[in-house]
């Protein structure tokens, strides 16, 4: 590579980094935040990509001034949890304020329209009695893994509707929905994954679940002691989407029935994240607002590498799946006992680790990273070059017309630098990105320009390139364990797309305008059985485990479709989960029985 953004800093620097450099950014008061800010968490507390950016009021005295304290603060902590990526991480009492205070700012909790919305006071009495330790045979429990009767009990009708009628239908059709509910969603797998086991516990039942309606009313706080429950409440209510929350204290369906208000909080919930294309307009030169294309979802690449490069190396969490948000951003799941229990000044903590970028895109220079650089930032400048160089640069081309080319100028802190580089661009037009960029070391070289700081420059070149690549988190989904965030494989009601996983091995692959729609889906069912002929004989491999057994086991559904790569790895980063879980607590009551002999 030719620009002189390369220079990593020695293993000493480094190390002085980790001692001294608790957080990898510098703080500065200057930058004018219109995210991370107090002012607007309550309102955000649902993931909403169609929702209106809020628009912060500036306070007379500026809120963030003492927020930014905090942060670094918290961003030693997180630097502290990194650095000891083995040691479980206790959950700390003292979250009611935040739950009581979070909730009280969200949207309707009984919705207009929900007279129908029945209390099942039944279910949820025998959830409430199941307790957390229902022994389980680990062999049973995989044995157990791919049978899926329990949902296949009630046929649907076979054929839904003749493949042109299917595909005129919008995604929210309400036969359409009901067919993807029915047929399609891989309920036992979302069951495994909240539960962490296949015996229900409080880990789903306690689990708050919120369907928005067709009507858009908005009901939270539904929990179901077990999956086959969530299934029927969903095709009798039929929601165009429906987010998961936190596991509670109490079962959250009976929440007011508590006489003490207290007691019910928020106990656990995934470490999340959202990275979504719409805090790329000012960068991308492609697309805006809801369009996307191959060419600006590369942001979303570089984003996922480098934040679950952290996670996994800095933190030590394992359980991480990403999924597609259905049109223009992707979700982080860091599913990790350990993460699940953090507390929200824990979550703040390794927001603030990660964050780089501050301020809002209106606001100038947005990154002012300390040097030595953090390892962290190290590491994502070694995964964002080719990637500045490539989908910046060369696809996105940013700084093509002199005025565009102003926002790079305004970025180069030496003024006599730039007004040099804006002379040579305005006698010789017509030069692309990658060239401009090449022209700062090439009029550095020179000599021409007065007392030009060379590390200077490197450094202001590699704040620019992070401007330009590093991840632009909505820090508002990270910071609460309260915080609800869509679920995997919900269909996205204005594409139509299913919220599938992305997978991380082989993510330069992931199209996401190759992701299957509802519509598409129910077209392959009917493809399928038409196909396959009226005896039923399936040359797709059956997943029957013993496949000589003579009954040949009946294809799923979603076996039959371009869904079924997505469901399956789903299903074994499912059950990896649970495997660790199972080791975890049988290790633990190895632990419990041995020190119960030691008297
Ligand atoms: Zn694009």
């Amino acid at each position: 590579m030719p620009h002189a953004v390369s220079d990593p800093p020695s293993p000493a620097q480094e190390d002085a980094a980790m001692a001294d450099a608790s957080s990898p950014n510098t703080v500065e008061a200057e930058s004018t935040p219109t995210t991370s800010n107090a002012n607007i968490e309550t309102n955000a507390e649902t993931s909403n990509e169609e929702a209106v950016p809020v628009k912060v009021e500036q306070a007379s005295s500026p809120p963030w001034v003492a927020e930014d304290d905090d942060d670094d603060e918290m961003a030693e902590e997180a630097t502290a949890l990194a650095a000891a990526p083995a040691v479980t991480i206790k959950t700390e009492d003292g979250s009611v304020k935040d739950v009581l205070a979070a909730t009280a700012a969200v949207k309707t909790e009984e919705a207009p329209a929900s007279g129908s919305i029945a209390v099942k006071t039944e279910e949820t009495e025998k959830a409430a009695i199941i307790t957390d330790t229902v022994p389980v045979n680990l062999e049973d429990m995989f044995d157990d893994m791919d049978d899926d009767d329990e949902f296949s009990g009630k046929p649907a009708q076979e054929t839904l509707t003749t493949t042109s009628d299917l595909l005129s239908l919008k995604a929210s059709d309400p036969e359409v929905m009901r067919s993807f509910y029915q047929r399609l969603f891989p309920w036992r797998y979302l069951f495994q994954w909240l539960n962490h086991s296949p015996t229900p516990t409080n880990d789903f039942a306690h689990r708050e679940f919120a369907f928005t309606l067709q009507n858009d009313a908005y009901l939270r706080y539904q929990s179901f002691p077990t999956s086959d429950l969530l299934r029927k409440d969903v095709l009798r209510l039929m929601p165009s989407r429906f987010e998961i929350g936190p596991v509670y204290t109490t079962n959250p369906a009976e929440r007011k029935t508590l006489s003490n208000a207290s007691a019910f909080k928020a106990l656990a919930k995934e470490l999340c994240f959202d990275i979504d294309l719409t805090d790329y307009d000012d960068i991308r030169t492609c697309c805006d607002k809801t369009t996307i294309c191959m060419r600006c979802w590369q942001f979303i690449t570089m984003a996922v590498r480098v934040v679950d490069a952290a996670l996994r190396d800095d933190f030590g969490f394992q359980h991480i799946i990403w999924i597609y948000s259905g049109r223009r951003g992707a979700h982080a799941w860091v599913c990790d006992k350990r993460a699940r229990s953090l507390d929200d000044q824990k979550r703040r903590a390794i927001v603030g680790y990660l964050e780089v970028l501050r301020g809002g895109s209106q606001g100038g220079k947005r990154v002012n990273v300390r040097r030595p650089l953090h390892p962290h930032i190290s590491r994502s400048l070694n995964v964002l070059r080719t990637h500045f160089q490539e989908d910046v640069l060369r696809d996105q081309d940013p700084w093509d017309t002199p005025e565009r080319a102003e926002k790079l100028l305004n970025l180069i802190t030496d003024r006599n630098l730039a007004d040099a580089l804006r002379r040579k661009w305005d006698s010789s037009p017509g030069r692309s990105s990658t060239a401009k960029w090449a022209d700062i070391d090439a009029v550095a070289k020179t000599g021409s320009v007065k007392g030009l700081d060379l590390k200077h420059l490197l450094e202001n070149k590699q704040d620019i390139v992070l401007e330009y690549t590093y991840p632009r988190l909505d820090v508002n989904v990270s910071k609460k364990l309260n915080h609800l965030l869509k679920s995997p494989f919900v269909v996205h009601p204005g594409t139509g797309r299913v919220c599938v996983p992305i997978d991380v091995n082989r993510l330069e692959e992931f199209d996401p305008l190759g992701v299957p729609t509802v519509q598409e889906l129910l077209q392959e069912i009917d493809s399928y059985s038409q196909n396959s002929g009226a005896n039923g004989s399936d040359d797709e491999p059956s997943q029957n485990k013993n496949g000589a057994g003579g009954d040949e086991k009946k294809l799923q559904d979603w076996e039959k479709t371009s869904l079924r790569r997505y469901i399956e790895q789903f299903r074994s980063f499912v059950l990896n989960l649970m495997k660790d879980e199972k080791d975890v607590i049988r290790v633990k009551r190895e632990r419990d029985e041995a020190t119960s002999m030691e008297f």
